[in-house]
């Protein structure tokens, strides 16, 4: 059975002032493979995930999240398409457990829930025990359970990483973008969190994961896309791309010299 690629995108062009972030990008990602966008810093990706997630529109091109055109579109409304996104810089309010981090983004993510708390106080119960539900799934999924009760300045840098990976699940995604997840974690942080993201692949999320670092995203990545200055230079399985002269150019920095 072949479906049709969960995110489509088409001539993504992004403009800041006279740079070129992105330059006529073409992106297909089909549903249920993890697909790896690395590139050198500033080569684009950032820029690339906020355009698909509606958080930075692009200036030019066509973007379909599960057949929806989501060009221009606020990120709420791309978020009720079945996106959810972390960010490169970690965004969890310090004040609140572990739990309540989650519990938020779960209810922030179910907007009719508001309504019912206005409208009906039973109904308002019953969709406070969903969240509190869909939110401890999360916590199970990334592995946190133990730490529910916790402040979330409490937890170790690695697993407010793994906090922010369980604010995306409450939302029940079928796409997960990850923007350098791995970011500040050692080789075992990143193997646990690798684990992590495999099991999110076995559970049918399809997963769209920045890093910066090549020999991370090869073992886990079903495909891989390589910018350089706002331009995809490279696509297909890590092997591949791994031994591509331009991508080995574009990381060794012979380019970068003059950058
Ligand atoms: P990456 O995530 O690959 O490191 P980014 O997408 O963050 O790269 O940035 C791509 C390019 O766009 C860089 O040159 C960066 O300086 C520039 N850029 C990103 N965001 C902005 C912005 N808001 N204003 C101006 N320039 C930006
Ligand atoms: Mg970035």
């Amino acid at each position: 059975m072949t479906t049709a690629p969960v995110i489509m995108a088409r001539g993504v062009t992004r403009r800041f002032g006279g740079l070129v972030a992105l330059d006529n990008i073409d992106l297909d990602v089909p549903a249920g493979i993890v697909q790896a966008i690395i590139g050198p810093n500033g080569s684009g990706k950032t820029t690339l995930l906020n355009a698909l997630s509606g958080a930075s529109h692009a200036d030019a091109g066509s973007i379909r999240i599960g057949g929806h055109e989501i060009f221009r579109l606020k990120p709420h409304r791309v978020a009720r398409l079945g996106l959810a996104r972390t960010f490169q810089n970690i965004r969890i309010f310090d004040n609140l457990s572990v739990l309540e981090n989650v519990k938020v983004a779960a209810a922030c993510n179910k907007p009719s829930s508001f309504l019912n708390i206005i409208v009906s106080s039973a109904r308002h119960k019953h969709s406070e025990a969903d969240i509190d539900t869909v939110a401890r799934e999360a916590l199970e999924t990334v592995g946190l359970s133990h730490r529910a009760d916790d402040r979330a300045t409490q937890l170790p840098y690695a697993q407010r990483r793994l906090l922010e990976i369980a604010r995306a699940l409450a939302s029940k995604p079928n796409v997960l973008l990850l923007d350098e997840p791995a970011a500040g974690m050692n080789m075992t942080e990143s193997m646990t969190l690798l684990d992590t993201i495999a099991r999110l692949k076995s559970r049918g999320i399809t997963i769209l994961l920045v890093e910066h670092n090549v020999r991370l995203v090869m073992g886990i990545s079903d495909r891989v896309t390589v910018l350089d200055f706002g331009k995809k230079i490279a696509e297909g399985a890590p092997s591949d791309v791994q031994r591509d002269p331009l991508v080995i150019e574009a990381y060794l920095g012979r380019r970068h010299r003059h950058a």
